[in-house]
């Protein structure tokens, strides 16, 4: 397997020289900074970059290893970093939030504005008891109340643990047990594509029968006026709970290591976990990677499309932009209403500099514009952007070439941003004005990060040959533990097997020339075809390569007498979906088309025709699930984070 550069993009030189990190000479230095003093490095920026109410003495304790403790006897408080300390550097007037409603409202809200929500709202959870360490459940639209509400829970010291508002009555649950929550902020109802969706009904079923004894308020933002039933005694109105509320509140000044928040994780391979985050290490690598990958200047207009249901919203959306002082957008619809021009539109409306979503996204708008002339990006300005970015699964070159060329009009570096919920923030990336670019890899590791292949033994594997991914040595944002199941934590990540080594759980190989890391799949997704070990991106990204034909694809191994493991490919066409003798054709000029691109040895045996592929709510496609597919069984995993039951029917089906 090679992944040699077949193109390489250097940053133009007027970015690169006024990045922050400007040119590969800069990104060295600061690799060696940390190589020669690791600790050093990260407290140097841990100071730069946080403001601490008691400055820290201790940098990293490992001495309970794996629950590593980074900067233990600092204090702070993540929303004054946030908010008052931009307001005492004379930001108060400058905007925080763009907010775009799904009907296309904007309202803009100041820095001095969302502090003094953040605040009424801390003091109201106060008045309701809530106190620091208390986990509060965060279930709301995309909105400033949802980022103000986070942000409250921070001011006070409480953990918020937000639940993505696609998921069900019985997730939602799941997830206030495990977090033992006493309290869940949401809304009446959510708004999306132009269809009034239910939270609070959601949230009833959920606390039904008192499946959840340790909660005690409900408050809702009023944002349809929608009908709802109320719990006297348990549900509040979140404009009732603020009135009288005085608009200032002194943070709670936590360790370091007081939990800031609790995250599942979105479920692309099992059941999802509580990851545990701290407080300063968190907000240290939420800030600084701000900075660096996306390269945030004062004037810049950052949109990241993420839900802040998802780790890329808390990081890159209520965290990140805001400690660094920036403008960003929040945006409450879908990517395809009123059509799939949504997120053009919306960069040439608010010149969007910065832009940052997931392959799921361009590659659906990708099969939108070549359908839909009206909707292609080239009817739009988008002269404004300067950086894009890429998050949550690998992007097949023939999609970033797509993004590179058709929004970043050839002169937009991407950063294909390699992280995961358990990280924090971004772990393997490019610096836009340093990293040459190359199509489908993620480049180099963030400086001070770690990163490296090793085999199952913890062996560093050579370059040209792939294997695990693992971190050698912890970093200030990495997890915590697994909310409430340390040993689950310690034999998720930290296997006894590879030496101290973080297991990330992807399997990677680097470049032999130039070192750059490509993902080549969950560890699990390796295929073992007569003796030959294949990621299964390799093969998605040849079949999606046929670019007049495929829109999507999943690649997943099911065992066979005759060649160990036999691949099968789940293919989105941008035609409607073929059946009989076209599907017959159509898969095998796919086959054919492999073939030519990566070998024989690489031909699918199996290719399925399907409308979409099963995905989490998170839009990452679900292989664990493709595989029981694949395999002729029915699936008997956990489906809670599945968005799309219905498709793994017709994916059985064969033609
Ligand atoms: P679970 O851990 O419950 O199975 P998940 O791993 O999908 O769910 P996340 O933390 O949201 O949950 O996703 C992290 C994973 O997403 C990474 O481990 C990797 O597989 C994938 N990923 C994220 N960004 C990239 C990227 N730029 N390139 C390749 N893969 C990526
Ligand atoms: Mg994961």
């Amino acid at each position: 397997m090679s992944n040699s550069p077949a193109t390489l993009y250097l940053p133009s030189e007027a970015a690169a020289k006024s990045a922050h990190v400007s040119g590969m000479a800069a990104y060295e230095a600061l690799v060696k900074e940390a190589a020669t003093d690791y600790e050093g490095y990260w407290a140097r920026l841990a100071r730069e970059f946080l403001s601490w109410k008691t400055p820290f003495t201790k940098v990293l304790n490992d001495s309970e290893a794996p629950f590593f403790k980074w900067f233990e006897d600092g204090t702070l408080n993540v929303s004054y970093n946030c908010l008052d300390r931009n307001i005492e550097a004379g930001k108060g007037d400058k905007t925080a939030i763009i907010f775009e409603a799904d009907g296309g409202e904007v309202t803009k809200v100041t820095y001095s504005e969302l502090l003094a929500k953040v605040a009424q709202l801390a003091n109201a959870l106060k008045a309701r008891g809530v106190k620091k360490g208390d986990r509060v459940v965060i279930y709301m639209p995309m909105s400033v109340e949802g980022v103000a509400a986070m942000q409250a829970c921070a001011r006070i010291g409480a953990t918020h643990s937000v639940v993505f508002g696609g998921f069900s009555a019985q997730s939602l649950r799941d997830r206030i047990q495990d977090a033992g929550a006493v309290m869940v902020i949401t809304a009446d109802e959510q708004v999306r594509g132009g269809k009034q969706l239910p939270l609070k009904a959601i949230v009833d079923e959920a606390l039904a029968d008192n499946a959840c004894p340790t909660l005690k308020d409900v408050i809702v933002y009023q944002r349809t006026g929608g009908k709802i039933a109320w719990v006297a005694g348990r549900d509040l109105w979140l404009h009732e709970v603020l009135q009288g509320q005085s608009s200032s509140c002194e943070p709670e000044w936590v360790s370091a290591e007081h939990p800031l928040f609790l995250l599942y994780t979105s479920g692309s391979t099992g059941k999802p976990k509580g990851v545990q985050h701290s407080t300063g290490g968190y907000l240290l690598h939420a800030a600084l990677t701000t900075k660096w990958t996306f390269d945030l200047k004062d004037d810049d207009v950052f949109w990241c499309t993420a839900d802040i249901g998802w780790v890329t919203g808390h990081t890159y959306i209520s965290y990140g932009p805001l400690a660094l002082g920036g403008t960003e957008i929040v945006f409450e619809g879908v990517p395809t209403y009123p059509d799939a021009g949504r997120f053009w539109k919306m960069i040439q409306d608010h010149k969007v500099s910065i832009f940052y979503t997931a392959p799921t996204a361009i590659r659906s708008l990708i099969k939108a514009a070549e359908s839909n002339e009206a909707v292609h990006p080239k009817n739009y300005d988008l002269g404004s952007l300067r950086i894009l970015g890429s998050v949550g699964e690998p992007i097949n070159p023939a999609a970033w070439e797509w993004y590179h060329q058709h929004i970043g009009g050839g002169r937009c570096p991407i950063v294909d941003t390699f992280w995961q919920t358990e990280t924090g923030g971004h772990m393997i990336t490019p610096l836009p004005g340093a990293t040459p670019l190359v199509p489908g890899s993620c480049t180099l590791p963030f400086p001070g990060i770690q990163a490296a292949i090793v085999d199952e033994l913890g062996n560093d594997v050579p370059n040209g040959q792939g294997g695990i991914l693992v971190v050698k040595k912890p970093w200030p944002s990495m997890i915590r533990t697994i909310y409430g199941d340390p040993e689950r934590f310690k034999k998720s990540y930290y296997p006894s097997e590879l030496r101290g080594y973080y297991l990330a759980g992807d399997g990677a190989i680097r470049d032999e020339k130039t070192g750059y890391f490509t993902i080549t799949g969950r560890i699990d997704d390796v295929l073992n075809v007569s003796g030959h070990r294949m990621g299964t991106m390799e093969i998605e990204s040849a079949l999606v390569s046929c670019t007049e034909l495929v829109a999507e694809a999943a690649v997943v191994g099911r065992p066979d007498d005759t060649t160990g493991e036999a691949i099968c490919a789940f293919v989105v066409l941008k035609r409607p979906r073929p059946t009989g003798d076209e599907a017959k054709a159509i898969a095998k000029q796919l086959r054919d088309h492999v073939a030519k691109e990566i070998g024989p040895i690489a031909k699918p045996k199996d290719i399925r025709f399907g409308d979409n592929l099963p995905k989490t709510r998170s839009g990452k496609i679900m292989r664990r699930l493709l595989r029981s597919v694949a395999k002729g069984e029915s699936v008997t995993q956990d489906t809670s984070t599945l968005e799309n039951p219905a498709i793994l029917e017709q994916l059985g089906q064969a033609y």
